[in-house]
């Protein structure tokens, strides 16, 4: 048994604790599940999952009664659960070593963000005060070490609610489909490729702009989308090279499934010290 379970027997004696989602699901009625409870899963040192649930204040008393480095907690997002806007956003350094600055992408897709789901355009602040702005609204937590760039994006002031963890992913892969279709559609005098609308899927965007990504970035400062507070080459940040060296988006779009779990705030993997921060 993992210490952090030892600790919640130790804390709440009747708590029960199950190995899957549906034992999880059948212990509670609906009415449960719609009030202010937490679902949490508990990585073990195995690698396998245990699951409970607990109220806001269960999980400070545990917080506080937990060494941090066996905090291996995550919360369960069910289908049911209304989400607010989370962003995964991670790369590789040693992938990606002609990134001088790890800031670029990261804010400037927090830009677009915070600009899509207010519909306010803030025309008239300086590039420096509008991520003061998009921040009143962002928490921005990271996890970076020197391998791995790390962030994670939570819209905790939200303008926007969505559905369910899905109806969110499909807004986060077209709002992405747009930004790269409107890349590949601009011309300056160091890009200019033949672009007709047609059947593209995201992935087919990306092949597309690949070879270009050193020119985006090194030459379109003053290159914009239908976004005036990001440049183009900005922009370009956010597309980097995975492990295979082949260029992909730093946002991780398979994180939008159903029962995600997202790491909890100052918890880490199993066996691991990145703590998210
Ligand atoms: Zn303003
Ligand atoms: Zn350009």
């Amino acid at each position: 048994m993992t210490i952090l379970i030892q600790i919640i027997k130790n804390l709440f004696p009747s708590k029960i604790i199950t190995h899957h989602i549906c034992d999880l699901v059948n212990q509670l009625s609906e009415q449960i599940i719609k009030s202010n409870y937490v679902f949490l899963s508990i990585e073990n040192e195995n690698k396998t999952r245990q699951l409970f649930y607990s109220t806001i204040e269960e999980l400070i008393t545990l917080f506080n009664h937990c060494p941090r480095n066996e905090r291996t907690l995550c919360e369960i997002i069910f289908p049911t659960n209304l989400v607010k806007t989370c962003i995964d956003f991670e790369y590789y350094t040693d992938n990606n070593l002609d990134i001088n600055d790890h800031c670029i992408g990261a804010s400037s897709f927090l830009k677009i963000l915070h600009f899509t789901l207010n519909f306010i355009d803030h025309k008239h602040h300086e590039n420096q005060k509008y991520i003061d702005i998009t921040l009143q609204q962002f928490l921005v937590l990271e996890a970076s070490t020197s391998q791995k760039i790390s962030y994670h994006f939570l819209h905790a002031n939200p303008t926007v609610l969505f559905e369910n963890n899905t109806t969110l992913g499909i807004f986060i892969q077209m709002l992405i489909h747009v930004l790269l279709t409107s890349i590949i559609q601009h011309t300056c005098s160091h890009f200019n490729i033949p672009f007709k609308l047609q059947k593209y899927t995201t992935s087919d965007l990306i092949i597309i702009l690949s070879p270009h990504i050193t020119t985006l970035r090194l030459h379109c400062t003053k290159c914009y989308t239908f976004y005036s507070h990001v440049s183009i080459s900005e922009i370009a940040h956010v597309l980097v090279m995975n492990k295979q060296n082949q260029c992909t988006l730093a946002i991780d779009l398979n994180v939008y499934s159903k029962n995600q779990q997202f790491r909890l705030y100052d918890c880490v993997k199993q066996g691991q010290n990145n703590f998210l921060r």
